[in-house]
């Protein structure tokens, strides 16, 4: 049986400031007003993050498909999912990178997956963060 966790998803939030942290990544805002959302958005850079619950997203990832009420939790996830789309569509179209990392990423044995939507955002940062420093040392 599948277990329905109601609360949001600040502490896969958290796990994922971590990470940021560990690649000394700055400049991320929380709770943005843009379109969708996202989780966390990284204004200079242009990078849209989210993280989606497992359940209220509907990653396919293991048994999130509860057999009670499986129409009733089929079309909320479904709607869910529709304005997942749109989100990831409205921001492509107004210039963001949209990430999208599921819950389950942050587990040990998907660690190779996370690492890989983080490194755009690596890359994205460091390309940044060059372009700044060689603006603040001038002419050399
Ligand atoms: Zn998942």
């Amino acid at each position: 049986m599948s277990k329905v966790r109601s609360t949001g998803n600040a502490s896969t939030e958290l796990k994922l400031i971590a990470e940021f942290k560990e690649r000394k990544i700055t400049g991320w805002r929380r709770n943005s007003k843009i379109f969708g959302h996202p989780d966390f958005i990284f204004p200079k850079l242009r990078v849209a993050v989210f993280v989606d619950g497992c359940f209220w997203h509907g990653h396919d990832c293991r048994n999130t498909k509860p057999k009670d009420n499986a129409d009733y939790w089929r079309t909320k996830i479904e709607r869910n999912q529709r304005r997942d789309q749109a989100a990831t569509e409205r921001l492509t179209a107004l210039g963001y990178r949209v990430v999208r990392i599921w819950e389950c990423e942050f587990q040990k044995k998907r660690r190779e997956r996370l690492e890989e939507k983080l490194a755009p955002i690596v890359e994205a940062f460091e390309r940044w963060k060059a372009a700044t420093q060689s603006d603040d040392a001038g002419p050399i």
